[in-house]
């Protein structure tokens, strides 16, 4: 299974001036280098995401299907979205629907960050019936979980790990465990600097694993892709990411400098 490493750019790169140098720099640091165990992909403001398809054309995924060997061949990074509403059309003001998504190029959207359960009130129930459109749309969600520093304290862990991972997959067919992405994001590790230790994650990998293996059985668990978030930079990957092995990592204020999110997909890479 090729390791997943996500960059979430959240609510920066205020123009398109910014963007631009963004992306100048990000394909200067793409430039010959290949990540074979590695898929890569960014997600950038809703507002920017067709600047991105098109800048970087045809390195970013089309709609075309995972399994094709030429897209898996020719495209090192992908396209993913930071949220989405569950349903696809109609009277719903603001909001952007997984088929928006879908056929702008999006293969991945990141649903739950703590950032989203805190400032609007994101529940448990919201984030399942996302999960539900986004898979029913063909796009893969990647759903972020994990305690509070006030949960961890209080040996809540795995309480809050269990009820999220639950709820989050309620009515989800095993069918799709390919398509699904679980982020353990402590929320306390999330824009801070510090991180768990590596036996900490781990922990929690195996409560996840054991979770999902409970709902979809052992052969189906297996393909689900379990990642790391939180403060993951060059100095803290092995720790977070390469020593538990995780799947992968997801990765916030480090993926606005192109120079140290590529030099951390080195690192996962290899
Ligand atoms: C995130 O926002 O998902 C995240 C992991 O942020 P950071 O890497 O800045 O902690």
């Amino acid at each position: 299974m090729k390791r997943l490493i996500i960059g979430n750019l959240k609510m920066h790169l205020l123009s398109p001036i910014e963007r631009d140098r963004y992306l100048d720099t990000l394909e200067k640091e793409l430039k010959g280098k290949k990540f074979p165990n590695a898929e890569v992909v960014i997600c950038p403001p809703f507002v920017h995401l067709e600047a991105f398809k098109k800048r970087l054309g045809k390195k970013i995924h089309p709609v075309k299907s995972p399994t094709s060997r030429g897209a898996q061949q020719s495209n090192r990074v992908k396209l993913g979205a930071q949220n989405v509403f569950s349903e696809n059309k109609g009277s719903f003001t603001g909001e952007v629907s997984p088929m928006m998504l879908k056929n702008l190029g999006c293969e991945y959207v990141i649903l739950g960050h703590s950032e989203r359960r805190k400032y609007f009130s994101e529940t448990d129930e919201e984030v399942n019936r996302k999960s539900l459109g986004c898979l029913k749309n063909g796009l893969k969600p990647i759903i972020c979980i994990g305690e509070t520093g006030i949960e961890r304290e209080m040996g809540e862990t795995h309480k809050i790990i269990t009820r999220q991972v639950k709820e989050a997959l309620k009515n989800v067919s095993r069918t799709k465990a390919e398509e699904l992405v679980l982020a353990y994001e402590p929320v306390w590790a999330v824009g801070s600097d510090n991180v768990p230790e590596s036996n900490e994650t781990l922990s929690a990998k195996l409560l996840i694993k054991k979770i999902i293996t409970g709902m979809f059985g052992k052969k189906y668990a297996e393909k689900v892709r379990i990642i790391y978030g939180g403060s993951v930079s060059v100095k803290s990957t092995k720790e977070t990411c390469v020593d538990p092995e995780m799947d992968g990592a997801l990765i916030g204020r480090d993926s606005l400098v192109p120079y140290e999110f590529i030099k951390i997909v080195e690192i996962i890479n290899n």
